[in-house]
């Protein structure tokens, strides 16, 4: 089970409410097992910010680097929903091609955080619990 330590929630919902109307992402990490407890926001590039994400390359290999030199551990991609539930668009489940890499969606008017495995076009939910 993905375990979200819960000021590292609060951060990065605080990071989506700041960038409304806009989607905005970043990328989620852990030292040790201890669940998730690091939250690398990343500017969102693309050209539809209100539909779509799409990380600054250069922010997000500096983040990558960062993981890599602190010897901590990428579980997972998060981006927020400003106007839709907490479920992947077509969009993004098109878009995505890392099956063994959590995908997290967090949707601002419902107030709800999902993570989830896109494998071959198809969703999986997955359990995660605050820690
Ligand atoms: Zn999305």
């Amino acid at each position: 089970m993905l375990i979200l330590n819960k000021k590292t929630k609060e951060e990065l919902i605080t990071y989506f409410k700041s960038k409304i109307p806009y989607e905005a992402c970043g990328l989620l990490a852990s030292e040790k097992n201890n669940g998730i407890n690091i939250f690398y926001p990343i500017p969102n590039i693309s050209s539809y910010p209100k539909k779509h994400f799409k990380f600054d390359p250069q922010i997000y290999i500096q983040s990558l680097h960062d993981i890599e030199n602190k010897n901590l551990h990428l579980i997972g991609v998060i981006h927020s929903h400003p106007t839709t539930n907490a479920f992947p668009s077509k969009m993004d489940v098109d878009h995505w091609h890392y099956p063994d890499l959590s995908y997290w969606i967090y949707s601002l008017p419902d107030d709800q955080l999902n993570a989830f495995f896109i494998q071959n076009q198809q969703v999986i939910i997955l359990n995660w619990a605050k820690g």
